[in-house]
């Protein structure tokens, strides 16, 4: 098959890759209709997450079940199908609390290399989730966005706490930060501010529900969400970043007693006990358990209530997925589709 591998910084090719097969009983072998590239994914990309060699590269997809092995039940061969990054039983104690991401059996899916045209997944049961059909076109984008950034996104606004009588402020105009406005919008916040200068950007995020930019980024941000919530900060803040200003960015715009749902890869983010211990506001994220959001999430996006595919705004074969890299490198894009 083909398959995406990154050579070394800056060096994606589309390459033969073994087909994936099934290893153990628990396993599933996809073919993907569509994959895309991760912001997550330019860490490595630009050399800032250290790589050891030609490694597979993707953990964003959907599509047909192929073939499944003899102890998986839950979905068939036939099925349109979506996952997370991390395949997770959903059966163990963590997972039933809602932290598959963190699942006792968790396997990252990223080392299996979903830019490519097929896929195995381990602990297919628990990852998977079928759609209630194979979806018309249009609204595969959209349920791909559900594999990833829009559960990330979905989560960053949960971690926040964001809903009625909330003002949430987002930080991070990424596909991640933009369904984390539509997320706090379906959740049902009164106020969401986009921190964002992209001007295509804020017009999406506005379109998601967004009813204020801030332009600021570092302190001068924070003044301006003071400013819009009478000297308070927001009450939830979604981090969808992952650097040490944004981190310290979504805090210092937090009110006392406010949540920040922090989804943003961290990068060398170093936290200020001190501050923080004064600060009185909650912290709450990490990977996102987007499993326990599938099935929530597939059904909006079936009936239509979201669009989270709108976040796709450059679509490209397979083949081309280093224009897909370079892309949203040089953020000429917000997120690259790859059909396959
Ligand atoms: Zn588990």
């Amino acid at each position: 098959m083909r398959g995406a591998v990154l050579h070394a910084p800056g060096d994606v090719r589309v390459e033969e890759r073994e087909d994936p097969r099934i290893l153990v009983p628990t396993d599933a072998v996809i073919r993907l209709s569509a994959t895309c590239v991760c912001g997550s994914d330019l860490w490595p990309y630009r050399g800032i997450e250290k790589i050891t060699g030609p490694s597979p590269i993707g953990h964003e997809y959907v599509g047909i079940v192929e073939e499944v092995g003899s102890e998986v039940s839950n979905v068939r061969p036939g099925q349109f199908v979506v996952g997370s990054f991390f395949a997770s039983d959903n059966t163990c104690e963590i997972c039933r609390a809602g932290y598959q991401s963190s699942c006792t059996h968790r396997e990252g899916m990223g080392a299996l290399g979903a830019q490519a045209q097929y896929l195995r997944v381990p602990l297919a049961d628990g990852t998977l989730v079928a759609t209630p059909d194979v979806p018309s076109d249009d609204l595969v984008p959209g349920i791909l966005a559900a594999s990833d950034v829009l559960g990330t996104g979905w989560f960053g606004a949960v971690a926040a706490e964001a809903g009625p009588g909330k003002t949430v402020a987002v930080v991070g105009d990424g596909a991640v930060g933009l369904l984390g406005v539509l997320a706090a919008k379906q959740l049902g916040a009164d106020r969401i501010i986009a921190m964002s200068r992209h001007e295509p950007r804020q017009k999406l995020a506005l379109e998601y529900g967004a009813t204020d930019i801030v332009t600021e980024r570092g302190d001068e941000g924070v003044a301006r969400i003071k400013d819009l919530t009478n000297g308070l900060g927001a009450h939830s803040v979604i981090e969808a970043v992952g650097t040490q200003e944004s981190m310290m960015q979504a805090i210092r715009s937090t009110r006392p007693g406010g949540h920040v749902g922090y989804v943003g890869v961290a990068h060398d983010v170093e936290l200020p006990g001190e501050e923080l211990f004064f600060s009185h506001v909650h912290l709450h994220g990490g990977p996102a358990p987007v499993r326990r959001f599938l099935p929530e999430l597939i059904d909006l996006i079936w009936n239509r209530q979201i669009d989270p595919g709108k976040v796709f705004d450059l679509s490209l074969p397979l083949e081309q997925a280093a224009e897909g890299y370079k892309a949203m490198d040089e953020r000429r894009a917000i997120k690259a589709l790859l059909h396959v």
